[in-house]
């Protein structure tokens, strides 16, 4: 009889590994697990008044590196070439970014010539935070928060404006918390290797293989900054599915895993409370927190580093104005805690994805809350409103933007937990994880945006390895 592998969590991480592991030469049967009615988890897109797309979690997908890469040669292995929205090179979103900072949109400078003009908020042109970066020492620690480190080798102004609004951006959570070893491996193996941020950048740019196909080719020659889906992000889940099933694939939605329990013969017995499924193995995909409260008491040690991975939630406001303009063009802009602790920035959805606007157009941002504004309530145990989180959105895009009309359309999401916090020494929860599996041979494997990094084309890869690891082929680096 072949292997059972049961799946648990229905988001692209676990729908990524299901699809490696139903493409295997020898495909094992396959169970995938899902809480809710829906497969996807945090990629959600939501249809508006006249057809417009609304996303409520990612908006854009990076084309760029090996990992860029592999998801777009899933995307063409799905069929859905035709479908992608890409934002050129030479496209205002993928040149412009800005900051808010004392009241006023700042553009980042983009080129080597930006480097040298003076750019506010920033004091000095950026060129003299590179020349400190490149002979600044070797750090010593095993880890740093993202803001030490950026201090120490980028000047106080960078850290706590640039590299504070990146990771409100990008994890909605505190530079002066977020590891830079986890966050950013690159930044911090470019100076390990290379003692310079920007030398190792440089010299180690191209190193890793890439797959090759045509829509690859054409985000390389066009310079994409990033793409989405033309009837959105959710389109990639929905064609999974479909993939899955195809495939024979056992989805099973609607059933939380409530237990795991490993039996005499090591197989695991997977609870979903009025009944349950044996497994051979078990690729875990749901976040690492409730992986942790499911596991059975011989595997506490890992329970506890895995329920140590804490998350934070995000406020998703999706605003749609008739007639209105922005100031500016670009993908969007940041905003640094010391500016708004509650606004973590807006994206101008419309500026990199016009063709999703609807008919008639109509423009489309989104305001991100969170930070330690929304912490502060949280912990005081706060009911949010949706008139408040509306409230406080709007009033962003009219401060920020000059959007003072009412929106003409608006969807208030507050996603809860929705980001992974690689937190300070987040390496040692993870080896302490590693070591647990292997010493005790456990037939589990992790995946998902808990561990090494929270990004869809992350999570794609996280699926991927995982399910090579069970097939028992170790994946291309
Ligand atoms: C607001 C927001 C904006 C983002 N923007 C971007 C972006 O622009 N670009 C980008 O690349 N990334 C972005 N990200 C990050 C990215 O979308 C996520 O990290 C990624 O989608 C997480 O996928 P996952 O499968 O690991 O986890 P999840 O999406 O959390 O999926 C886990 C699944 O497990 C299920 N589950 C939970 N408990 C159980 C249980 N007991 N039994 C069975 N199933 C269970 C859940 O229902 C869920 O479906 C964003 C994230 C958010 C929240």
């Amino acid at each position: 009889m072949g292997r059972t592998v049961v799946v648990l969590g229905g988001g692209i991480s676990g729908l990524a590994a299901s699809y490696h592991l139903s493409r295997a030469p020898c495909p094992p049967k396959v169970v995938l697990v899902e809480a809710s009615e829906r497969l996807g988890g945090w990629i959600r897109s939501v249809r508006g008044p006249g057809g417009a797309i609304f996303e409520l979690g990612p908006r854009g997908i990076r084309p760029a590196g090996a990992l860029g890469a592999r998801t777009l040669l899933l995307v063409s292995e799905l069929g859905l070439d035709s479908e992608v929205l890409p934002v050129r090179g030479d496209h205002p979103a993928a040149k412009n970014r800005f900051l808010y900072v004392g009241g006023a949109l700042h553009a980042l400078p983009s080129g080597l010539r930006g480097l040298f003009r003076p750019s506010p908020p920033f004091s000095k042109p950026l060129f003299w935070a590179g020349l400190r970066e490149l002979t600044a020492p070797r750090g010593k620690d095993p880890d740093e928060t993202v803001h030490s480190f950026a201090q120490r080798r980028l000047g106080p102004e960078v850290a706590s404006l640039a590299m504070d609004s990146l990771c409100r951006g990008v994890f909605a959570g505190n530079s002066r918390e977020l590891s830079v070893r986890s966050c950013f491996p690159s930044l911090f193996q470019a100076e390990r290797t290379h003692r310079s941020v920007l030398l190792g950048l440089l010299l180690g740019a191209g190193q890793s293989p890439q797959p090759d196909s045509a829509l690859i080719s054409q985000a390389r020659a066009e310079r994409w900054s990033q793409w989405s889906l033309r009837g959105g992000l959710e389109t990639l889940p929905q064609a999974l599915n479909t993939h899955l099933t195809s495939r024979g694939v056992r989805i099973l939605r609607g059933q939380p895993v409530c237990g795991l329990s490993l039996q005499a013969d090591r197989r695991w017995k997977v609870s979903l409370g009025d009944s349950s499924l044996d497994a051979d193995h078990v690729i875990s995909a749901v976040p690492a927190s409730v992986l942790g409260k499911l596991l059975p008491a011989e595997a506490a040690p890992l329970a506890r580093a895995l329920s140590a991975i804490t998350a934070v939630s995000v406020a998703v406001v999706n605003l749609q104005y008739r007639g209105a303009r922005l100031p500016v063009q670009g993908f969007g802009h940041l905003v640094p805690s010391s500016e708004d602790p509650g606004v973590l920035g807006i994206v101008y959805d419309s500026v990199a994805f016009p063709e999703q606007d609807g008919s008639p157009p109509g423009l489309r941002v989104t305001v991100m809350l969170g930070g330690s504004w929304l912490q502060t309530l949280e912990a005081r145990g706060a009911v949010f409103s949706q008139e408040l989180l509306q409230q406080q959105a709007q009033e962003a895009a009219a401060t920020q933007l000059g959007l003072k009309e009412p929106p003409s359309h608006c969807l208030v999401h507050l996603h809860k937990n929705c980001i992974p916090q690689y937190t300070l020494g987040h390496w040692q929860k993870l080896e302490a994880a590693t070591q647990f599996l292997a010493s005790q041979r456990l037939p589990l494997t992790l995946a998902g945006a808990s561990y090494e990094g929270v990004a869809v084309n992350d999570c794609i890869e996280s699926g991927r390895q995982a399910a090579a690891r069970v097939l028992g082929s170790e994946p291309d680096s």
